[in-house]
């Protein structure tokens, strides 16, 4: 079977627990990489350049644009949110699964350039509990919760675009469940056209050895 790494777009409404499920996984299993977006957004306290985001300015992220260097890139609650190309292809080529922590329509563009990406929607149990996080993590002013919300209630409208939804209750369940979820995805016959063609092709060279 082939050994290469595949796309993997998780998204999920803010507050869904995906930064925490992400770092988990990274840190369960060496096959994963995890793409580090640009974003105008500014760093939230704790976070650092390069790590979380590539922390940029408008006219930096529109340069990138023009020059191609983003495979798909969203506004979002305001800012700019993209994904940088080169990391991405280079991780692919190293056999890894490539991670993209992105929103909705971010996603569909991903799926409709990649069709054989894996999309997951990562969920909290409940709205109720959503609200919650977002409140207690106290990172924004409540105008920027009840923007998150308005966005979650949006983003829900488009959840049927993904292959799974994972429920968040439990953190270690669910990274062991979207692991689980890859791996059954790798096993797709879609994802392993190189080894169809070639067992195809020696079954039709013992046929004809037969003749
Ligand atoms: P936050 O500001 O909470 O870090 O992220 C806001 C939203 O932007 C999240 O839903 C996150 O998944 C999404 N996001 C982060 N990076 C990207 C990206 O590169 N592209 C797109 N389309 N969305 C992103």
């Amino acid at each position: 079977m082939e050994g290469k790494g595949i796309l993997i777009v998780l998204s999920g409404f803010s507050g869904a627990g995906k930064g925490t499920l992400v770092k988990e996984l990274l840190k369960r299993y060496d096959d994963y990489a995890l793409s580090v977006s640009m974003t105008t957004r500014a760093p939230r306290e704790g976070e650092r350049d390069g790590v979380e985001y590539f922390f940029t300015d408008r006219k930096s992220f529109e340069d990138t644009i023009k020059n191609n260097g983003l495979i798909e890139y969203a506004p979002y609650c305001g800012n700019y949110y993209g994904t940088p190309k080169a990391y991405v292809e280079e991780q692919m080529a190293a056999g890894k699964n490539v991670i993209l922590e992105i929103e909705l329509q971010g996603a569909l563009k991903i799926k409709e350039k990649f069709p054989e990406s894996l999309l997951i929607f990562v969920t909290p149990p409940s709205a109720g509990e959503l609200k919650r996080r977002l409140t207690q993590r106290g990172t924004e002013s409540s105008e920027a919760i009840a923007g998150r919300l308005a966005r979650a209630a949006e983003e829900s409208e488009g959840i049927e675009a993904y292959d799974y939804i994972v429920v968040n209750d439990s953190i270690d369940r669910c990274v062991e469940e979207i692991h689980m979820l890859v791996n059954a995805s790798r096993r797709a016959p879609v994802r392993n056209e190189a080894f169809i063609d070639e067992i195809r092709k020696q079954l039709q060279s013992f046929v004809k050895g037969a003749e």
